[in-house]
């Protein structure tokens, strides 16, 4: 099994990348985004709780990602490993996905880290903005918010990364086929 966490501010190209990653190595792509907008999407009571924190930008508690991961590895079959799209965004949540995977005989192997600008990265949301229909892509405000968010919350779980070695920094800006070889190509050097 290849455990991959892909990983990069909000508008860096992690959702795109990560499908066709998952695509060519067979893995399994879970990205907590897009589970939780399903629960909005169906109206679930998660859903209902969780809307106005994501619509503000905010992160939603630890525990109700972390379960929602574990439920998916648990409930997988057939694949060559996953791909984690979003998650972890705390050190917690990193240290319970290390835990959730040793208890399973799995570990994280690579943690691919895509490097984008902020001026680049405001410029793609918004661009985003005009197709995604997401509440939080909307708002310049927000958008500032989540990236805040980040930097303040998410960043630090690259030294989580760093010292388990298994952090690798990956130029971020270029044509989306040159930024798959380059992610291709750091996923070739430990398979
Ligand atoms: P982006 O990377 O473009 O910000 P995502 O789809 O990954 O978008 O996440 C959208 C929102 O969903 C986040 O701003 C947050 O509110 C919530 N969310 C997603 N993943 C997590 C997570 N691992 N922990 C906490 N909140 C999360």
């Amino acid at each position: 099994m290849i455990n991959i966490l892909m990983f990069g501010p909000p508008g860096s190209g992690k959702g795109t990348q990560s499908v066709t990653l998952a695509g060519k190595y067979n893995l399994l792509h879970l990205s907590t985004g897009d589970m939780l907008r399903a629960e909005l999407a169906a109206g679930t009571p998660l859903g209902k709780k969780m809307e106005a924190i994501m619509a503000a930008g905010e992160l939603v508690p630890d525990d109700v990602v972390i379960a929602m991961i574990a439920q998916k590895i648990d409930a997988t079959t057939g694949k060559a490993g996953f791909i984690f799209d979003g998650f972890p965004r705390t050190v917690e949540q990193a240290e319970a996905l290390q835990k959730m995977l040793e208890e399973r005989g799995m570990k994280i192997d690579l943690m691919l880290v895509l490097e984008v600008n902020d001026t680049e990265l405001m410029d793609r949301m918004k661009k985003r903005a005009l197709v995604s229909g997401r509440a939080d892509d909307a708002d310049e405000a927000i958008i500032n918010n989540r990236i805040a968010v980040y930097r303040a919350k998410t960043e630090p779980v690259i030294e989580f990364g760093r010292k388990a070695g298994v952090s690798r920094s990956v130029d971020g800006v270029g044509s989306i086929g040159d930024i798959f070889g380059r992610l291709c190509a750091q996923i070739e050097a430990i398979l």
